[in-house]
């Protein structure tokens, strides 16, 4: 069965989406741990990071840079974090948090909740800042 990322990829399921190119998607987190909290995945469905070839994996890092420049110039932080966690879904992707404090990128703290239009207006304007 596809997973909930291939299915946002195949435009089955709604997702707030900031870039985009033929291998790679990302898009903001639904639960994020910050404003700006994204998520960049391959394309290709493969569960576990590690298991992507050379060069995808290291396409996807490369995708991710310019994701999170395109944050970095939206949300006011020190810098953006990036971790890999995957155990919640079983398609490969990293987590880019903006960081103000280490405490930001702790997976186990209460998760933020933003409206819709909030939601809306903040991946229209990592959209447009894209580069
Ligand atoms: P993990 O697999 O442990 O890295 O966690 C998966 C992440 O995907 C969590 O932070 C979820 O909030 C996020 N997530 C799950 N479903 C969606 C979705 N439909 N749109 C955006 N983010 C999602």
């Amino acid at each position: 069965m596809a997973s909930i990322f291939s299915k946002i990829i195949n435009r089955e399921i709604p997702a707030y989406i900031v870039a985009e190119d033929n291998n790679f998607i990302a898009f903001l987190d639904i639960n994020p741990l910050a404003e700006g909290h994204t998520l960049v995945v391959p394309k290709q469905e493969i569960d576990y990071i590690f298991e992507l070839p050379d060069q995808d994996i290291a396409q996807l890092f490369v995708f991710a840079k310019r994701v999170a420049q395109s944050i970095e110039r939206v949300v006011p932080c020190k810098r953006i974090g990036l971790s890999v966690i995957g155990l919640e879904v079983p398609h490969s992707h990293i987590h880019l948090v903006p960081l103000n404090a280490v405490n930001d990128i702790n997976f186990a703290k209460p998760k933020l909740d933003f409206s819709r239009e909030q939601y809306l207006a903040l991946a229209k304007k990592i959209k447009d800042a894209f580069k």
